[in-house]
Parts: C-alpha cells; structure tokens; sequence
C-alpha cells in the first residue's frame, strides 16, 4: 500500500457523493492504516438525521482505542471530526455499541487496519447482528469473507446472538488472523450455478413466519436445499437469505422482516432480488462490490465483474484514492460492470 500524503491532514467533505456514514469508516480505516490525521465536516449531511449516531460513534471510538488516536468531536450528532492516529495495537477488545446499531459496519472499519498488522486479534462487538442498510451476520459469514478469503485474508467469525432492532444485544466474534500473502483478486468469470439454497430465521416471533418464506422462495427460485435456522437472542426479528453457489464465487442476497410487510411479501422482494442478479453475469452485487474495493487496494488490487455500481461504490473508490496511490475504474459493458483497481 502507497499512501498518497504523508503526516498532512486530509480534508473531507462527508456531503460529497451519497453523503452516508460509509464516509467516515472509511476515512477512519485508512487513516489508521497509513497514519494521516483527517477533518471530516458535514457528517452523513445527504441523511435525514445528519451526524454521528451511535453505530458510527462507536466506529470512531473503536478506532481511537486501536491506535491510540487523538480525537475532536466524538460525540453524538457531531457533524465535525478530527482524527489523528498514533500506533495500531493488534490485541483482543470488546465493544458495546448500546443499542441496536450495526455490529458489522464497526467490524468492517477495523478490519483492514486490523488484519495488515503482524499479530492476530479478537474483537467481540454487542449491538445490532441484522440491520436494514447493512450487511447481515450472514452475508458477511457466506459472502464477504468467502470472499476476501480468495485475496488470502483469514477472518474467523461466528455470530453468537442475533440482534434485531430496537433492542439489538446481538454478538459477534471475529478473529482477523494476519494477511500474509497478498494477492490479485481477479474474478470475471463466476462459473456456473451449483446450488441455490435459502434460509430464514424467526427470532422470539412465531416460527411459521421463516417457513412462509422459504415456503415461497422455494417455489420462485426452486431452491436445493431450504433450512429454517434457530438464533439466539432477546431481541425479535426476522430474516431470510439465499446463498447462491457457483463455482468460482459464492452470493448472498438477505432481506429483513418488517412490520406490517407479510412473510411472504419479504421473501418475494428477496426473490426477485435473487433473479435480477441470476440473469447477469455479474459476480458481486450491488453491496460486495463496495465492500470490495479498499481489500482490493489494499493488496495487489485486480478486477471483478459487478452488478451495479452505486453511488455508495463511486463514493467508496473517490475515499480510497484520496489516502493510498491508486486507481479505481469502472467500465460499463453493456449489461453488467467491469471494476479494476489498479496499485
Ligand atoms: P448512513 O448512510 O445512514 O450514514 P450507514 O452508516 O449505516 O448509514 P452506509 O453509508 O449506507 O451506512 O453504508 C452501508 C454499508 O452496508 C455499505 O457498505 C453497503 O454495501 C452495506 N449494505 C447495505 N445494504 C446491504 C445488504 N442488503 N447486503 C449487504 N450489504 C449491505
């Protein structure tokens, strides 16, 4: 990895591109990982509720407790930020976001700092396990992490409590082993179809509510395998997911129970989600492919195909360039995308 500054503070502007919390986790991680201090201003200013909440607090709070940072504005609602890190500490922490917020966009920050260091670490995180507008325990065990495992990036994680919104006290526990051998992703060719299974879970709700929807999943998507899975938790929620198993990657798309939205309209929503993507060649959804771009930059970078670039992806790519020596390029051929990452 090349940073591109060294020592200067970086300036950022959090209502460029779609102005989300994805901004400051990633100025955090890459500010950990090459050691320049940023002022992040108008933060989440494209949200409705503008400035830090707490899954985003706790985001800079972990940080700061990894590598010793010296901060200003850590504070709820704060739409000002300044970070300047000191030495990253590989080690074993624990952190409780206190309420429902999303477990797995605080692991998703430390994780690349996390890994490139040359001792392991173990990081238990209590809050939200499956939250709307991030990616799921789930999708992060089937997906995400098959995922980079294929770059050679070992993480152990194991999801030991769901946690629904509101009253969330899920767990998660991730060992981030370190990244020893860093490779090229290049992935352009997913293969052909394996299987398709489907999953769902009801937690502390009636259990007939994941049977309605694999019930219906399985007659859209005519799945090979359906299991209805039992979490653990105090909390209540639902969630359903198809694993979509080809040879060469393997996608997950999940969907959330809602109130006032029948079983079977979240596991049709689910499916035609499901069926967009089977009728691409693509290899990364809309979300991977933005989870994919700083591992990529990270490493020896390389190319995947992908479904969808978002707002969120050309945000992402914008973040990575400003900190390391990089490019980032999308490509338009016809019905799908060609994303490389150039180092
Ligand atoms: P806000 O934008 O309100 O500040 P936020 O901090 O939760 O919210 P975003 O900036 O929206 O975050 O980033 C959300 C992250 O979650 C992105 O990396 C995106 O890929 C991922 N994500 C969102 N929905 C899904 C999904 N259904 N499956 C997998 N990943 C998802």
């Amino acid at each position: 990895m090349n940073a591109r500054v060294k020592n200067k503070t970086i300036r950022i502007d959090g209502s460029q591109g779609e102005g989300g919390g994805q901004i400051l986790r990633t100025a955090l991680s890459l500010s950990m990982l090459t050691g320049i201090p940023f002022e992040l201003v108008n933060i989440r200013a494209g949200r409705k509720k503008p400035g830090l909440m707490r899954q985003h607090l706790v985001c800079v709070q972990a940080s700061q407790r990894i590598s010793n940072a010296t901060v200003e504005g850590a504070e709820l609602h704060s739409q000002r930020l300044y970070f300047q890190p000191q030495q990253v500490q590989a080690g074993h922490y624990n952190f409780q976001i206190g309420s429902a917020g999303s477990t797995i966009l605080v692991l998703q920050t430390l994780l690349p700092v996390l890994m490139m260091q040359d001792k392991t670490s173990q990081i238990i995180i209590h809050g939200g396990t499956h939250n709307p507008m991030a990616p799921t325990a789930d999708f992060i065990e089937q997906c995400f992490l098959p995922t980079i495992q294929r770059l050679e990036i070992y993480i152990d994680f194991e999801c030991e409590r769901a946690g629904f919104f509101p009253i969330g006290a899920g767990q998660i526990n991730a060992t981030i082993h370190p990244w020893a051998k860093q490779t090229k992703y290049t992935a352009l060719d997913r293969g052909k179809l394996i299987e398709i299974n489907g999953y769902a879970s009801a937690l502390n709700i009636p259990s007939n509510i994941a049977d309605r929807e694999l019930e219906v999943l399985h007659n859209k998507l005519d799945l090979n395998n359906r299991k209805r899975l039992n979490f653990q938790g105090i909390s209540q929620g639902n969630t359903a997911f198809v694993v979509l198993n080809y040879e060469h990657h393997q996608q997950v798309f999940s969907a959330l129970g809602e109130m006032k939205k029948s079983a079977e309209k979240v596991a049709h929503d689910l499916a035609k989600e499901v069926k967009a993507y089977l009728a691409t060649e693509a290899i990364a959804d809309e979300y991977l492919a933005d989870q994919l771009l700083l591992p990529m930059a990270l490493g020896q970078g390389g190319e995947f195909t992908a479904q969808i670039i978002s707002e969120h992806t050309k945000t992402q790519a914008e973040m990575i360039q400003k900190f390391i020596n990089c490019e980032i390029k999308f490509e338009n051929l016809n019905n799908i995308f060609k994303v490389s990452v150039c180092v």
